[in-house]
């Protein structure tokens, strides 16, 4: 499998950090270098999937 490397230095280390950007109103989580921090992705604060499936399970409602 294909190890993933950061496009500015080369390492091979990730983190997840909270931020919230200048002019937004929600929490983000980057996805960046843990080296040199540069970001790679941005995901929801919240996972959807968890959410969904605790509002199902609240409704009774089998997924
Ligand atoms: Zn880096």
């Amino acid at each position: 499998m294909a190890k993933s490397t950061c496009g500015k230095c080369g390492s091979h280390n990730f983190e997840t950090v909270v931020n919230t950007p200048e002019q937004s109103k929600f929490q983000l989580l980057f996805i960046q270098c843990a080296e040199c921090g540069n970001v790679v992705g941005v995901l929801d604060y919240f996972n959807i999937g968890t959410l969904i499936k605790q509002f199902a399970k609240r409704l009774h409602i089998n997924l």
